[in-house]
C-alpha cells in the first residue's frame, strides 16, 4: 500500500503516469484530499472509475495514530503519536497570537546525541516515512478546525535530525507548501539541523524553504562537545555552507541560528562577543533558547539577567535576536523535551540509564 499523504505533486503525477494517465490526475486528486478533505477515493468522482478502482487496491490515506494528547496551561498543545511499530514520537503546537506553529518530528529517536538534548538520550529507531511527517500536519489542523484556526507555520524542530532523513523530508515540505495541497508560504517552513553540511549543500538544488541551524556554540571546542557532529563538519565548514544556502534563497530572507543557552557553558559574554564576531557578514536572525532542564541533566538554564545580558551584546552587535520563549514545560513539550518512546537500536538508551543508575550523572531538579 502507497501512503499518499507522503507523496509531493511530481510524485503524485507520476504515479498517475505511471498507471497510464495523465499528470494532471494527480492535481485533481490532491484537490480532493487537501481542499476537500476527502480521502475516500470513491467520492472522487472526476478521477477514471478504473483509476479509483486501483486506487483502493494499492493506495491509502493513513495518519499516525493518537496515542496521547495533552494540552498546556499555556495552550501549548502535544500529540503522542503511535507509528503502529512499538515506537512513539511527538508532535508539537505552540500557538501565538497571529500564528500556529507546529513543530513536527522527522525521525523515531536521533542518532546526533547533542549533549543537552533529551531526544538523543532516547536512542535511534529510524526515519519517519514523508507520510508520517504530513501525517503530524494533518492531524494538528483536524484539532485547530473545530475552532476555526490552522497550522500557520511549520519547524522541523522536533524529534530527529530532518536533513539525516533527506527525502522523505523535501516531500513532506514540498506538501506543506503546495497550493493544492497545505499552501504554506516558503516562508513558513523550517528545516532544521545541526549542521549535516553535505546535505546542506544539496538543499539548494531541491528547496526554499527557510533553514535554521543549531549553532550552540561560537567555537569548534566547545561546539565538539555539545553538538557531536560538529567533530565531523566544523563550525568553518557549517558558515560556508549556510551562506550558500540563504545565497540561494535570496536578498529579503535570513537563516536562523539557534542557540540554546546553558548556565556556565556557552552563556558568558566572551561567548556573546565570540558569536557576534563568529556570524559577522551572514545574513541570519538568532533565536536564543533558554536551555529546558530533563532528567538525568547536569546542565541548568542560565539566570533570567545572564540571557537579557546576552540578547542584549547580540542586538548591540545589529543582530536581530529573539527570545524564544519556554512553551508547554508542563506537558514536557518544550525544545529537547521531546523523547516518545523509542525502541533503541543504538544501545544508547542502555548506556545513559546505566550511568544514571551509577549516579555518574546527577539528577537534575527539573
Ligand atoms: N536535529 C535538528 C532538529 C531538532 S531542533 C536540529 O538540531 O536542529 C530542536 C532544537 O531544540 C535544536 O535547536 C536543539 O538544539 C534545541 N534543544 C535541544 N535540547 C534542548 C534543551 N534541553 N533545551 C533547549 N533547547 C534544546
Amino acid at each position: 500500500m502507497i501512503n499518499l499523504y507522503g507523496l509531493d505533486r511530481n510524485q503524485l503525477q507520476a504515479l498517475f503516469v505511471e498507471q497510464g494517465l495523465q499528470e494532471f490526475r494527480g492535481r485533481q486528486l490532491m484537490k480532493w484530499v487537501y481542499h476537500q478533505g476527502k480521502t475516500d477515493f470513491a467520492t472522487m468522482t472526476d478521477l477514471p472509475k478504473t483509476m479509483r478502482d486501483w486506487l483502493v487496491e494499492n493506495a491509502c490515506f493513513e495518519l499516525p495514530e493518537v496515542k496521547n494528547f495533552l494540552k498546556s496551561k499555556d495552550g501549548t498543545l502535544k500529540w503522542v503519536l503511535d507509528l503502529d511499530d512499538g515506537n512513539l514520537i511527538e508532535t508539537v503546537l505552540i500557538p501565538e497570537k497571529n500564528r500556529n506553529t507546529l513543530c513536527v518530528s522527522s525521525q523515531v529517536g536521533c542518532m546526533l546525541d547533542c549533549s543537552f538534548c533529551s531526544t538523543g538520550k532516547q536512542g535511534f529507531n529510524g526515519n519517519l516515512s514523508a507520510a508520517m511527517i504530513v501525517g503530524q500536519l494533518v492531524i494538528a489542523n483536524q484539532v485547530l478546525a473545530a475552532e476555526g484556526r490552522a497550522v500557520t507555520n511549520v519547524v522541523l524542530m522536533g524529534m530527529g535530525e530532518p536533513l539525516l532523513n533527506f527525502d522523505a523530508a523535501i516531500s513532506a515540505t514540498n506538501v506543506m507548501k503546495d497550493d493544492l495541497a497545505f499552501n504554506l508560504s516558503k516562508r513558513r517552513v523550517t528545516i532544521s539541523t545541526a549542521g549535516v553540511v553535505p546535505a546542506i549543500n544539496e538543499l539548494a538544488k531541491v528547496t526554499d524553504v527557510s533553514l535554521a541551524v543549531s549553532l550552540h556554540a561560537p567555537n569548534d571546542e566547545l561546539r565538539n562537545v555539545l553538538v557531536p557532529i560538529n567533530r565531523k563538519y566544523p563550525i568553518a565548514q557549517l558558515k560556508e555552507a549556510c551562506q550558500r544556502y540563504v545565497e540561494h534563497l535570496g536578498e529579503a530572507r535570513k537563516l536562523v541560528i539557534e542557540y540554546t543557552l546553558i548556565k556556565g557553558v556557552n552563556d558568558q559574554r566572551e561567548h556573546a562577543l565570540a558569536l557576534a564576531e563568529l556570524l559577522k557578514g551572514v545574513r541570519c536572525k538568532v533565536n536564543l533558547i533558554p536551555f529546558n532542564p530533563f532528567p538525568g541533566t547536569e546542565y541548568q538554564r542560565p539566570k533570567k539577567a545572564d540571557i537579557l545580558d546576552f540578547q542584549s551584546i547580540m542586538m548591540r552587535a545589529g543582530y536581530a535576536t529573539m527570545l524564544r520563549t519556554t512553551r508547554g514545560e508542563d506537558i514536557d513539550a518544550a525544545c529537547g523535551q521531546l523523547v516518545g518512546k523509542v525502541l533503541d537500536r543504538t544501545k544508547r538508551q542502555e548506556r545513559y540509564k546505566a550511568k544514571l543508575d551509577a549516579n555518574t550523572i546527577a539528577v537534575g531538579a527539573g
